[in-house]
């Protein structure tokens, strides 16, 4: 099956199955064949979990780049590293990058392709339910000391290649950190779907390709309309707002991303009952799916809302002093509200007496 993404720079395939890596190359046959040097970029435990599997399906010559993995594999080093490398090999113009592993991975791998002699194609195979989201759109990026993905590219790849057989090896707590994503799809997108996806527990079975389908195509068609974020799409920030401040918060790493955006969602939800028709039922659902899949929740009592406001005023979307969020007026109709951050106090109080 395949998703296509159209942007202004390319139009490329996002082909999406189970153990169909072998064949996507086929279907991307040309791109790979015509690659003067085709190199791999992953990082240790992704190659460890499944290096053997890449190479069974993967039938031409290459040369593999290792990073440590998560999110020490997205400094300026590693991205010196990765240069080097290429120089070394002499890669030019026509050689092709292959990004092997989560969103970390696609994110400094884009990031070097973006660059390296001004830009060399490169193609995403995505190993993580996350980068279901980030393997899409063509934001690319390293971190600074100063700001996570403050250094980065809008540039696309030639092609998406995700083999859900891939998740496999995910570990549990990545597994649920990259469903928060699918959730936020499916509120960005259809009710129906929504309700399906809460009734169902979070496992790597069929049903899961079809989710992820829909979650690449809801981002595909907000980024196809909206490349660099002017307008819709910052409707994929739902639930990051709040949840970028628990995260910052907690200190990076100590919830996984999709942990945090999932109390971001609760406050949403929360506020969107006020200014949306989105019922306190609902949200009360959304909390017991929550815990029902073992997401921790109950962190937000580490975190007083004092020390929630001091990132949250700190967040790209603030204007004169302004917080915008974006909330659902219903389900699968985002609309962006502007919020003072004492009704942000009324509603954090709201989120705290519901998630004991
Ligand atoms: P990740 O790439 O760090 O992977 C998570 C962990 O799982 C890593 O330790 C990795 O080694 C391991 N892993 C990955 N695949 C595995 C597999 N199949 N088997 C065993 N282990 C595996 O993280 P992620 O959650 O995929 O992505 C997070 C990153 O994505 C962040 O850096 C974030 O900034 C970025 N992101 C980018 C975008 C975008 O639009 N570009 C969007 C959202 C997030
Ligand atoms: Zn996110």
């Amino acid at each position: 099956e395949c998703v296509q993404v159209t942007t202004k720079d390319q139009n490329y395939d996002v082909f999406i199955g189970t153990e169909m890596l072998a064949e996507a190359w086929i279907l991307c046959d040309n791109k790979v064949k015509q690659a003067d040097h085709i190199f791999v970029f992953t990082d240790q435990s992704v190659w460890a979990a499944q290096q053997s599997y890449f190479e069974k399906n993967f039938d031409y010559p290459f040369d593999v780049f290792i990073f440590p993995g998560g999110e020490s594999s997205k400094t300026f080093e590693q991205y010196e590293l990765a240069q080097t490398f290429l120089l070394q090999q002499n890669a030019t113009r026509q050689s092709l990058i292959i990004a092997f592993g989560g969103g970390a991975i696609g994110d400094v791998t884009g990031f070097v392709a973006a660059t390296y002699m001004r830009g060399i194609p490169f193609i995403q195979v995505p190993t993580t339910i996350l980068a279901h989201d980030s393997a899409v759109g063509g934001k690319t990026a390293i971190n600074h000391s100063l700001g996570k993905n403050m250094i980065g590219a809008f540039y696309q790849p030639q092609a998406v290649i995700y083999d859900t057989h891939l998740l496999k090896t995910l570990p549990t707590r990545e597994v649920r950190s990259g469903m928060a994503e699918v959730v936020k799809h499916a509120y960005l997108s259809d009710e129906q779907w929504l309700a399906t996806l809460l009734h169902e527990s979070q496992q790597i079975t069929p049903s899961l390709n079809h989710h992820l389908k829909r979650g690449i195509e809801v981002k595909a068609a907000i980024v196809s309309q909206d490349e660099t974020e002017q307008s819709v799409r910052k409707y994929l920030n739902l639930g990051h707002t709040y949840g970028h401040a628990v995260e910052a918060a907690a200190g990076y790493g100590k919830l996984a991303h999709g942990e945090a955006i999932m109390i971001g969602l609760v406050f949403t939800l929360l506020l969107s009952e006020t200014y949306g028709d989105i019922s306190h039922e609902d949200t009360l659902q959304f909390v017991q799916y929550a815990l029902r899949n073992d997401y921790p929740l109950d962190a937000i009592h580490d975190y007083p809302f004092d020390q929630l406001a001091n990132y949250l005023m700190k967040d790209k979307k603030v204007e004169y002093g302004e917080l915008k969020f974006v909330l659902l007026k219903v389900i699968g109709q985002p609309i962006v509200q502007t919020i003072t951050l004492e009704e942000c106090r009324i509603v954090d109080a709201k989120l705290r007496a519901i998630i004991r």
